[in-house]
């Protein structure tokens, strides 16, 4: 199960706020919701700061990837990674080695952003 962590001080916010392993991402936004109007006098949150706070909200879950969901027929696959990065260097090692690319491209990288599972 995914579970999403965000802390106020990640978008510039020195309050010292914290929302730790909320069950998903909109149950993380409601409660900040609440925060946001009572700690910081916001009765919405504008947009653009909505996004800056998606982009910061971290994911702690397992990641999986398998190179048949981007269409190599391989059979690699990556189980339980804890973090995409850790999941991406992984795979920079396996492209490099098994599919002799030096670097992924961005196409590709962008297809297997897309297919990268979290659990
Ligand atoms: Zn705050
Ligand atoms: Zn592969």
């Amino acid at each position: 199960m995914v579970k999403y962590t965000f802390k106020c001080a990640d978008v510039g916010m020195d309050c010292g706020f914290e929302i730790v392993n909320a069950g998903s991402e909109d149950e993380l936004l409601e409660a900040l919701k609440s925060h946001a109007k009572m700690s910081h006098g916001l009765t919405s949150i504008p947009p653009d700061l909505v996004n800056k706070i998606k982009q910061n909200i971290k994911k702690s879950g397992k990641y999986y990837f398998a190179c048949s969901s981007v269409g190599m027929d391989c059979g690699f696959e990556i189980k339980a990674a804890s973090s995409e990065q850790e999941l991406l260097e992984e795979l920079m090692a396996h492209a490099k080695m098994s599919h002799g690319l030096t670097s992924i491209p961005q196409d590709t990288l962008n297809k297997i952003k897309q297919n990268i599972k979290v659990m």
